[in-house]
C-alpha cells in the first residue's frame, strides 16, 4: 500500500440542458425541459423524429429534430425501434448531448445540479499524504470543478483556491482557469494533504457521499 487515495468520482447530472427560445404564447425568451417523449411520423419511405420539449412557464411545445426527412431503410433499425418505444436510455442520452442541442437552437443554459457516486481505487496506508480524485463525466453537466471539490469534499471554495494557489492542488489537463470551468470526462485533480490538519475528514468526505 502507498500513501495515495486514489477514488473515482462519477458525476451524474440531475437535470437536462435546456434550450431558451422565444416562446410565443409567452411572448419572451423562456427555457424549454425535455418531455421525455418521442414523436415519430412516418411520410412515405422517409421518417422525421423529434424530442418534444416544454416552455417551463406556460407548457407550449418545441420540437427538436432528431431525424429530418430521413430515409428509412437508412434508419439503424435498433435506433429506430428505440425511437418508436420511446426508450427511456435514449431520451435521456439525446437529451443530455448539449453539443447537438446548441448547433440547433445557439443558447443552453446547463446547470449544476448532480449526484456524485464514489468509488475507491486504491486505498491508501494511513495517514494519507496523497489524494487523487478521477472523475467521470458520462453526460455534460454545468458544475465547476471547484464547486464540486468543495461540496464533496466539504471545504469552503476559498480553502480550494488556497490549496491550488500554494501549488497543494493540481488539476489534469492542466490551465490557470481549470478550477473554473465545468468538470469534463477524465479530469484527474491531485490533492497534497501532508499539511492539511484535517486530512483524514477530507480524505474520509472523498470515499464516501454520507
Ligand atoms: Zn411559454
Amino acid at each position: 500500500m502507498s500513501d495515495i487515495l486514489r477514488v473515482l468520482w462519477t458525476v451524474v447530472p440531475r437535470i437536462a440542458p435546456q434550450p431558451r427560445l422565444n416562446c410565443n404564447r409567452c411572448r419572451g425568451i423562456r427555457l424549454f425541459r425535455s418531455s421525455g417523449k418521442i414523436r415519430v411520423n412516418a411520410n412515405g419511405k422517409r421518417l422525421d423524429a423529434w424530442l418534444i420539449y416544454k416552455c417551463i412557464s406556460c407548457d407550449s411545445t418545441w420540437n427538436r429534430p432528431i431525424l429530418e426527412r430521413r430515409l428509412v431503410r437508412t434508419i439503424d433499425p435498433l435506433l429506430l425501434m428505440s425511437l418508436r418505444a420511446n426508450d427511456p436510455e435514449l431520451v435521456r442520452r439525446l437529451a443530455f448531448d448539449a453539443e447537438n442541442l446548441r448547433r440547433k437552437v445557439g443558447l443552453v443554459e446547463k446547470f449544476d445540479d448532480v449526484v456524485v457516486r464514489k468509488e475507491v481505487l486504491t486505498e491508501s496506508m494511513t495517514p494519507v499524504r496523497w489524494l487523487e480524485i478521477l472523475c467521470a463525466v458520462p453526460e455534460t453537466t454545468g458544475l465547476r470543478v471547484d464547486r464540486l471539490l468543495a461540496t464533496e469534499l466539504r471545504l469552503s471554495r476559498s480553502r480550494i483556491r488556497t490549496l491550488q494557489n500554494t501549488g497543494d492542488l493540481a488539476v489534469s489537463p492542466k490551465g490557470s482557469r481549470m478550477l473554473r470551468i465545468a468538470v469534463r470526462d477524465g479530469m484527474r485533480v491531485t490533492i497534497a494533504l501532508s499539511e492539511a490538519y484535517d486530512r483524514d475528514r477530507i480524505a474520509m468526505a472523498a470515499r464516501s457521499g454520507d
